[in-house]
């Protein structure tokens, strides 16, 4: 199917690796022009170098820099001739104890998790509807629908962008321009994120980190971590022309590791 992107551009957050990069692996091959954001310059150019040689009619701009900044952020706009589409992702914050958090790793988790993604769809959603067009995905966590105890800060800071992307997707002004926003949570993907969970976990255990690993793989029915290049593929099919009446919704990517009927 042809997903009817050719031409238009992207905005891909924290995208030199895993899953962010997926994305943008999915979008250039759907000729999508790209600017994709990280920290790590060397990285960045890497990825950017290898997106170029696998799509080489695309336009693809590379800006380093922490999109949880304001300076950050107004790079990467900058950056980005026509926001067509917005793929908000940042890394997670660190595990731990709700006990030992206070207010600046509140913050910090808010920041990152909640409101770098709500000042960047702020930026850009107007001129979506304006346009006729606009596709807003952002990665968020399983986490969301089945909390994981030690990961409270992305607990609560990705509930809160949930919770108001899902009144902002039902506005009536961006639904009826063509504009939709939905979230993609991440169940376990193998990027350089799990590999370290992985690490730490044996390193709380004892047990060697391929156990640990096979441990977490033997409670996925799909028995397997999924791939950046598989979540690519579906951000890209959310961002594609015929999705236009997907809004509003948030789509669990987990090998069938979560238990309910919704
Ligand atoms: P990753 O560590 O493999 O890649 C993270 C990417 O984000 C890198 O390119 C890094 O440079 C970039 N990045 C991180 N912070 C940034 C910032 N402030 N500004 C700009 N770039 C930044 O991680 P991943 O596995 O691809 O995870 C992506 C998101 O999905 C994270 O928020 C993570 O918590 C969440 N998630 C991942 C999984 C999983 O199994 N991989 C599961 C649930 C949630």
């Amino acid at each position: 199917m042809d997903f009817g992107l050719s031409g238009r551009w992207a905005l891909v957050c924290a995208a030199s690796k895993g899953l962010g990069l997926g994305c943008a692996q999915a979008l250039a091959g759907e000729g999508v022009n790209l600017v994709i954001t990280a920290r790590g310059e060397a990285d960045l150019l890497a990825a950017a170098a290898a997106l170029r040689a696998q799509a080489p009619g695309v336009e693809v701009r590379a800006v380093a820099g922490d999109i949880t900044t304001p300076e950050g952020r107004a790079a990467a706009l900058a950056a980005c001739p026509q926001v067509d589409i917005l793929v908000n992702n940042a890394g997670g914050p660190p595990p731990g104890d709700f006990r030992d958090w206070d207010r600046a790793q509140w913050i910090a988790a808010l920041d990152a998790n909640m409101l770098t993604p709500i000042a960047l769809i702020k930026a850009t959603v107007d001129g979506m509807a304006e346009r006729g067009f606009g596709r807003i995905v952002n990665i968020t966590s399983g986490a969301v629908k089945a909390p994981i105890d030690v990961l409270g800060l992305s607990n609560g800071a990705r509930s809160g962008l949930t919770g108001f992307v899902a009144g902002l997707a039902r506005q009536a002004r961006l639904a009826s321009a063509n504009v939709t926003l939905n979230n993609l949570l991440p169940g376990a993907f193998d990027t350089d994120r799990l590999r370290k969970t992985l690490a730490a976990g044996a390193a709380n255990s004892g047990a060697s980190v391929d156990e640990v690993a096979a441990r977490r793989r033997a409670a996925i029915p799909a028995r397997r971590f999924g791939t950046a290049a598989e979540f690519g593929a579906i951000c890209a099919m959310l961002c594609s022309e015929q999705a236009g009446y997907l809004t509003g919704q948030n789509l669990l990517l987990d090998g069938g590791a979560y238990p309910g009927t919704f």
